[in-house]
């Protein structure tokens, strides 16, 4: 059987459709937290809000936005999952963490309801990305607590792909494994990071194993936007000889976005399952949903029994596209710009690691466009961040201050923004989990201790 989509009756309907189907689910999620949660009915009482008039998604804009920071806050005075927990324990079937990229990970409780949402969203996105019921997969994300383990593996079963759970670490092995893996018409896909990939390609090499003889013909990337930044992705098909497609979602709501063929940005697979709305990241008021505008996305979950999150933000910028897809989708898709909370000043000027990096690959092959910055001092940043990349082991060492100079001046010229570059050898920044890019130090959030090959005075 040929089939387009995954859900087609869903997934052609345009954002007024959208709107329209999902209203009455709005006023139904509202009264729902409003009954089981004292803190939801605390807040919107504070607010002086009737949640019977929550009932669309213009009217969503009266209630007070939820932080992941509120959740995470009562976790740590002692409760298991947060103020937000709505059904019984007994209904609990699964827990997970998020990430913690920003702080200390935070809890989220599921039941068996919650998990069917979260893997519909996933099974949609990931077809939309190609990904077919003759697909085998090998997952090299966290298993260990994290939604792109446990959760994005359900995704994949429920679309009928094979998938086998690795998870992270042992990476001589799972190179080992993928060449002992018998021939195969359509070959083997895999599930990880963008800089994973990178960092396997770099061992690959040093074991002098030629990944295009691995039959990994497909990669479904998650959990960073590397594959966004224009030369990433093809650093990573050539390395694999593979078709690299990338998806986009949240550990608190699920996998939601997945490119098409077209790669003109995410689709929004969370029709119908998890509202979205576009707000001004810093004064947090609603933005029309006019193509080619960008916000925040500000996200209420419509069918959640456990753990309901209603209008979180997500502090993700992106750019939003309504214009109709070549593939027939009609929801509106995305193309993230970087983290509100990843994004920092510097003299005045705003900057995103996703634009770092960008400047940093126009100097490939010399540096890896691995990298991280450390900020040692409490804002306003008037000073040179220390930025650390990754240098090919080929880079002669006479050339590390010159090469350190032009990174320093396309960082200038592309990110308006000057930095203390520090070179460091190819593998020791990027890891087999999401690689972070931003170390707030003078938070307690300092970098690891590397072996610097070079420092800019
Ligand atoms: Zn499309």
């Amino acid at each position: 059987m040929s089939q387009e989509f995954w859900n087609p009756e869903i997934e052609s309907l345009d954002r007024d459709q959208i709107c329209a189907l999902e209203a009455p689910l709005i006023a139904d999620q509202i009264r729902y937290v409003y009954d089981k949660s004292p803190y939801y009915r605390d807040k919107y009482d504070r607010a002086g809000v009737d949640p019977s008039s929550i009932d669309s998604h213009g009217a969503l804009a009266a209630l007070p936005f939820t932080e992941k920071a509120d959740i995470a806050d009562a976790q740590q005075q002692g409760q298991l999952f947060g103020p937000n927990q709505c059904c019984d324990f007994e209904d609990i079937v699964r827990m997970t963490c998020t990430g913690g990229s920003t702080g200390e990970p935070t809890r989220l409780g599921w039941t068996q309801n919650d998990i069917e949402v979260y893997n519909e969203m996933g099974a949609r996105a990931l077809w939309a990305m190609g990904c077919r019921p003759r697909d085998l997969v090998v997952s090299c994300l966290n298993y260990s607590m994290y939604a792109g383990g446990i959760m994005d593996h359900g995704a994949f079963e429920t679309l009928g792909a094979g998938i086998l759970p690795y998870s992270i670490g042992n990476s001589e092995r799972l190179l080992e494994m993928l060449s002992r893996f018998p021939a195969r018409e359509q070959g083997y896909s895999l599930f990880m990071t963008p800089s994973y990939a990178v960092r396997l390609a770099d061992i690959a090499q040093q074991q002098g194993i030629d990944l295009h003889r691995l039959n990994v013909t497909r990669g479904y990337f998650s959990g960073e936007a590397g594959l966004q930044v224009p030369g990433y992705r093809d650093k990573i098909e050539q390395a694999w000889g593979m078709t690299a497609m990338d998806m986009y979602g949240t550990a608190e709501l699920g996998v939601q976005s997945g490119e098409c063929e077209h790669r003109a940005g995410h689709h929004y697979c969370g029709a119908g399952l998890v509202a979205v709305e576009l707000v001004d990241p810093d004064s947090g008021e609603v933005l029309a949903f006019d193509n080619d505008s960008s916000g925040e996305l500000v996200y209420t979950s419509l069918r959640r029994e456990a753990c309901p999150l209603i209008r979180l933000r997500s502090h993700d910028i992106v750019r939003i596209y309504t214009e109709p897809c070549a593939c027939g989708r009609n929801s509106f898709r995305l193309h993230t710009l970087g983290r509100s909370d990843d994004m920092f000043i510097v003299k005045g000027v705003n900057v995103f690691p996703l634009a770092i990096q960008e400047a940093l690959l126009k100097h490939r092959p010399e540096v890896s466009a691995e990298f991280f910055v450390e900020l040692s001092q409490t804002p306003p940043i008037d000073y040179r961040p220390r930025l650390c990349v990754e240098v090919s082991a080929k880079v002669d060492a006479a050339r590390y201050a010159a090469l350190a100079k032009a990174i320093e001046a396309t960082l200038q010229l592309g990110c308006n923004f000057s930095a203390a570059i520090e070179l460091v050898a190819q593998g020791s920044i990027a890891s087999e989990h999401k690689t972070r890019r931003l170390y707030r130090a003078y938070l307690g959030n300092s970098a690891p201790e590397l072996e610097i090959l070079y420092r800019q005075s």
